[in-house]
């Protein structure tokens, strides 16, 4: 094959570059994908920001190694299965072949290290690869991020089949879906009395872009009482309150201490039982803490990128006995629950309205900062067939 492929390429943080690389022939193991639509993610933003370094005071510590081609959050059709290679399996053991739409499991792990050694999961991996972040466009085959027209898929990636009857602009949110899983982990912590998310507890998102709101359908599934929701964007709260979220507090119109007593108001003065931190940003977190009740669980998944510090009073979580709980990235096993929860609530939910923006690649740059205003929920790269 002597095609080549077009890649936006963040060249340097703030600078998207145009670029072709020549079309990679899969080796044993690998599958080269042809991308359908590509969600941008806060981490692409971050990215694209300048926030380049990830997994900081952890042993695999790394700044990202520019130039990048952004992108994780990948559906597309196998366009090609490397030799040696005929009974492709995806994760759960579907057959997979060429012209089969799939999910790109966003990283890759090693298999050998001590955390993927003991079963923790995926994102632990002291050795972990991510597509669209840690594997630089500058080593061959080049296309490790989603915004490329295709994605080069490693030997021992995951793949996920989607289901046939699960739209692509739908499909595209199962990365974000299953990022959810600090819920589900609040869940299992219920099994002990008072403490976890239990049945009807009260809970708080901190920011409703699409990992908020995420949570905000997962919160509902799982058995939420209230949800409330903040955020700045008027058009992402009007959204939320359409995913099921009770109250929309708008940032730029309260005050921390008119939100805290909001909340306080809905739950009978405790405090929220849940807070799940969605805003990316590290100043939202000592408001998360005020509001929570004394026991109550903070989940913290915003912060993936290293943003900062933030000065928070230790003596709050010693006086409200509080739990706090990191989430690192996304479950692989969440993966294909998270699809077969979009397809079943698709009827519940106006999941279609999530994806709001779609950009073909030339205007990779465009796309990135259209999902870093008010203005957007999804923003998506997406081949011509879904523009
Ligand atoms: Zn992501
Ligand atoms: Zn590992």
């Amino acid at each position: 094959m002597n095609e080549t492929v077009r890649a936006p390429v963040l060249v340097t943080p703030g600078k998207i570059e145009i670029q072709s690389f020549p079309m990679p022939e899969p080796e044993p193991g690998a599958v080269l994908i042809r991308r359908e639509m590509c969600g941008i993610c806060g981490t692409d933003k971050h990215s694209f920001s300048g926030y380049a370094v990830q997994y900081s005071g952890t042993d695999h510590e790394r700044s990202l190694p520019f130039p990048i081609i952004p992108g994780h959050e990948i559906v597309g059709v196998i366009a090609a299965i490397g030799p040696s290679h005929e009974n492709l399996l995806d994760f759960s053991g579907l057959p997979l072949q060429a012209g089969d739409r799939v999910i790109l499991g966003a990283n890759l792990s090693c298999g050998q290290c001590y955390y993927c050694r003991h079963g923790f999961d995926y994102f632990f991996c002291a050795n972990m690869e991510d597509y669209g972040n840690s594997l630089s466009a500058a080593n061959s085959p080049h296309l490790f991020g989603g915004f490329a027209d295709f994605v080069y898929a490693l030997p021992g990636s995951y793949l996920f089949k989607v289901p046939k009857d699960l739209p692509v602009e739908i499909a595209v949110l199962t990365e974000v879906m299953s990022v959810t899983i600090g819920l589900d982990k609040a869940k299992q912590f219920s099994a002990v009395n008072n403490e976890g998310f239990r049945f009807g507890d009260t809970v708080v998102v901190q920011g409703v872009g699409p990992l908020g709101l995420c949570h905000v359908i997962k919160a509902r599934m799982l058995g939420a009482g209230n949800i409330i929701v903040t955020d700045r964007s008027s058009l992402r709260l009007e959204l939320a309150l359409e995913m099921g979220a009770d109250m929309a507090l708008n940032v730029g119109h309260t005050s921390p201490k008119e939100r805290i007593e909001a909340v306080r108001e809905m739950t009978a003065g405790r405090g929220a039982d849940i807070v799940v931190e969605c805003a990316g940003v590290p100043e939202v977190i000592p408001e998360g803490l005020e509001i929570l009740r004394p026991g109550g669980f903070y989940i913290e998944s915003g912060n993936f990128s290293d943003m900062g510090d933030v000065s928070i009073k230790p003596h709050l979580l010693c006086a409200k006995n509080l739990r706090i709980i990191g989430i690192g990235g996304e479950a692989i096993t969440a993966y294909h629950p998270s699809m077969e929860a979009l397809l079943r609530y698709r009827q519940h939910y106006p999941l279609h309205k999530i994806v709001t923006h779609r950009y073909p690649v030339e205007e990779a740059e465009a796309a990135m900062r259209c999902s870093m205003t008010d203005d957007s929920m999804k923003v998506v790269i997406a081949s011509s067939e879904y523009l």
